[in-house]
């Protein structure tokens, strides 16, 4: 068998240079910064070409579970090459995919019992956003077309997905190209525009917000679409009760309720779904990032019965669910989610992110001595600090300043790979990461935060 070449950073370097356009990157910034090339993965750490280490501190984009080189995962992979690695699921099947598909009805919350695959987390949105749409013309009721959805959201980077999405830096230049969606702000409860102290009474008005526009508009809306956890919006958990109180007023206005668990899914939250903190059953659920464990690009969007039987007719009556892509029910990457969800269970990894994160939770409180460390929002595996320039106030940093950015690229010094989100230090390890292993990793971000903060303050002392 030939082997594969070995190059060296800089032959590497150059051909990205020359060759590739890296996603959600400014590539001008990132050839001056001396960019990581990885080649290999060990446990929760990657290894890049120069033979450095480092803690994977973002799953990889928010996806790796168990951590890189799963020997049983490797094993899924090769038995399945074995056999097959793609055939097609229009108009057949295939074995790893139907066995996946009973698997996800079987953990997903009660309810779901239909799984449509696709490749990506925006494919699994913009599923769910035509199967709410076609729901109503289904069932004759086309004036329902419109999408309800939070500020600050994020769905993905497709044309459907962006146009429920509302981070202005991310999706405002592509307006002309999308379509209108209604959007109601998110509960956040460190930054809101109530003059009120009470925490109860902050939500109470959030869901006042929410409920006038649905009472104003149902009669247009398909689907209200939602983060658990709002993710690139700022890593802001919903308030406990706040999905639940939506999902009463979604069946109250007779909207469907689309939850987006692409980030959250499988474990991340410290349950299997998010959903399951508030004990809700969406009518579309979207998955995927940690589905394969962080191995293969597999997605998927869960249906109810109420929502599948709207599509079951006659070919006569157009009522078919007309998407699908060339990759999709991929044999690979349904056989690896298998082995994932198996280790799952065999390795009781919710129950290892439960517990985790009450000692992480203590972890992270030291961070709070720093007194840039304006807010630590954390929900199991997931977690945004909030860096300010002045905490009594909340007041942010000059965007110039560019201070997660700096926080990361201390990191990286320090031996942990993390990606910001403006000034919110975005930690998501691997949900297998042992205590010692989360420990580390908080020690770089304590030492990394400390050092940065300090610095800009010397700095701006002209010391
Ligand atoms: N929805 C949410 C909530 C996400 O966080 C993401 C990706 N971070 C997506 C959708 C898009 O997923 P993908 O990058 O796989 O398209």
């Amino acid at each position: 068998m030939k082997k594969q070449q070995t190059y060296s950073y800089e032959e590497l370097y150059e051909k990205n240079a020359k060759y590739l356009w890296n996603p959600f990157t400014q590539m001008k910034e990132y050839l001056a910064d001396q960019p990581v090339i990885i080649e290999r993965g060990e446990g929760r750490k990657l290894i890049d070409v120069q033979g450095r280490e480092y803690w994977d501190g973002v799953s990889s984009v928010w996806l790796n579970v168990h951590g890189h080189r799963v020997p049983e995962l490797d094993e899924a992979i090769r038995e399945q090459l074995d056999k097959i690695a793609h055939s097609t699921l229009l108009g057949m099947a295939n074995v790893p995919a139907v066995l996946l598909a009973e698997k996800l009805v079987q953990i997903a919350p009660p309810g779901l019992s239909k799984v449509f695959f696709s490749d990506s987390g925006a494919e699994a949105v913009e599923i769910a956003l035509k199967i709410a749409f076609q729901y109503w013309r289904n069932l004759g009721r086309p004036e329902k077309d419109s999408f309800l959805t939070m500020k600050e959201a994020y769905h993905g980077d497709t044309v459907g997905a962006v146009s429920v999405g509302a981070i202005d830096m991310f999706h405002k230049m592509y307006a002309p190209l999308l379509f209108p969606s209604i959007k109601v702000p998110f509960p956040t409860l460190y930054r809101h525009p109530y003059e009120l102290a009470d925490e109860k009474q902050v939500v109470q008005r959030y869901l006042a917000e929410m409920e006038a526009v649905m009472a104003a508009q149902a009669h247009r809306i398909a689907a209200l679409i939602v983060e658990p956890v709002q993710g690139a919006g700022g890593m802001i958990p919903m308030p406990k009760g706040y999905l639940k109180a939506l999902r009463e007023l979604c069946n109250q206005y007779d909207i469907l309720l689309i939850v987006d668990e692409v980030a959250t899914g499988f474990g991340r939250t410290g349950k299997m779904f998010a959903c399951e903190h508030d004990g809700v059953t969406p009518d579309v659920m979207s998955v995927a990032k940690g589905i394969t464990g962080g191995y293969l690009p597999i997605a998927a969007t869960l249906a109810t019965d109420r929502i599948y039987d709207a599509f079951y007719a006659d070919y006569e009556e157009f009522k078919t669910l007309y998407h699908g892509h060339s990759y999709t029910g991929n044999q690979l990457g349904c056989a690896v989610a298998l082995a994932n969800l198996e280790l799952f269970e065999s390795r009781h990894l919710v129950e290892h992110v439960t517990k985790s994160a009450d000692h992480l939770a203590d972890q992270l409180n030291s961070l709070r001595e720093l007194k840039h460390v304006g807010d630590i929002r954390q929900k199991g595996f997931m977690i945004g600090i909030e860096l300010v320039a002045d905490r009594t106030t909340k007041q942010a940093y000059p965007f110039a300043k560019r201070m997660g950015v700096k926080v990361a690229r201390r990191c990286r010094e320090l031996g942990m790979l993390l990606r910001p989100l403006g000034d919110v230090v975005v930690f998501m390890p691997p949900l297998a990461s042992t205590i010692e292993e989360l420990d580390s990793m908080v020690k770089i971000l304590y030492q990394a935060i400390a050092e940065v903060t300090l610095d800009d303050e010397r700095q701006s002392a002209g010391v």
